[in-house]
């Protein structure tokens, strides 16, 4: 039996529902899912991210439309677009790919963007209701984690879970959702002081830090269910935060990097936007 979850296997149904899920609302309500994302200036990984999530609503038949805005755009004028997209009927979804030029300000922006659009689950509104256990638009990569957990029937009330980063897109809102599931959770960062003495402790270990290879072997228990989220680029490939090669020898399931969390967090994406459409009416 593997201990590998695959994410793009997962990823593949999640897609295939939204598609099923799309076909239905334009054959019985006459409504097709539209998305609109926003990219101000061209850092090229900002750019890749786009162009997947455009691939992926190719995939599942939500029409995209792409709103490319140069670097030296006014906060103003991307308030402006943000405006019209809320009051354009034929968008059901916004996504402002993050992060934006240095003279710009991402909370205004994210929260201009109409609730009910939120696409990313980013805005304070729809943060504040995931807080409270009340899941609507969540950010799309704890909820691909949250799906993944379910799919492999990993108990998760009363388990040891343990967050390494604490980021409002991935480690905030993952222990929000795994509360609301009412795991035992621990968040860490980078001023925990003995990362180790958590993560040893942990049945189910998020890792979204940034570093390569920041969880080692013998920083993990037997039997341990690890989600490597971290997407760290070197000149001879992508690495994650978790030391596979060794650390899977120890784990019961694991994600790779890549093909493990983000394809996933892509189709959730999908998902949100159907959300959004499925609502609109
Ligand atoms: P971030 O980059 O905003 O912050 C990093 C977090 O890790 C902080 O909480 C920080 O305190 C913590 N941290 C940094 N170094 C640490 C250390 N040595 N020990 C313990 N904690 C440490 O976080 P983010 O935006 O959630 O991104 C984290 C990683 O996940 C990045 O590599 C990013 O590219 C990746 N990511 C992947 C996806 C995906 O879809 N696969 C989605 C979002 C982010």
């Amino acid at each position: 039996e593997s201990r590998i979850i695959d994410g793009k296997v997962l990823a593949q149904q999640v897609e295939e529902e939204v598609r099923s899920g799309v076909e239905d609302l334009e054959s019985n309500r006459g409504v097709s899912p539209g998305l609109a994302t926003i990219l101000v200036g061209d850092d090229p990984a900002s750019k890749i991210y786009v162009r997947l999530k455009h691939r992926a609503c190719e995939r599942v038949g939500i029409r995209a439309e792409d709103h490319f805005l140069p670097a030296e755009t006014t906060q103003e004028e991307l308030l402006a677009l943000i405006d019209s997209l809320n009051k354009n009927k034929d968008v059901h979804a916004i996504l402002l790919q993050l992060p934006l030029p240095k003279h710009l300000f991402p909370q205004e922006a994210m929260e201009a963007i109409s609730p009910s659009k939120d696409a990313d689950g980013f805005h304070p509104y729809n943060m504040g209701k995931l807080m409270i256990g009340d899941e609507g638009l969540v950010p799309c990569t704890p909820h691909g984690i949250i799906r993944a957990l379910e799919e492999y029937n990993v108990p998760v009330k009363g388990k040891n879970v343990v967050i390494v980063g604490h980021s409002n897109v991935v480690g905030k809102p993952m222990a929000a959702m795994l509360l609301n599931r009412n795991a035992t959770v621990s968040v860490c960062h980078i001023f925990t002081d003995d990362l180790k003495k958590y993560s040893l402790g942990a049945d189910i270990l998020v890792v979204a830090a940034g570093v390569k290879h920041l969880i080692k072997a013998d920083m993990v228990k037997e039997g341990v269910v690890i989600f490597d989220v971290g997407i760290n680029k070197e000149e001879d490939g992508v690495y994650g935060d978790v030391d596979f090669k060794n650390v899977i020898k120890k784990a019961s399931l694991i994600t790779p990097v890549p093909g493990g969390v983000g394809p996933l967090t892509v189709a959730m994406l999908m998902k949100h936007v159907l959300m959004c459409a499925e609502k609109s009416l």
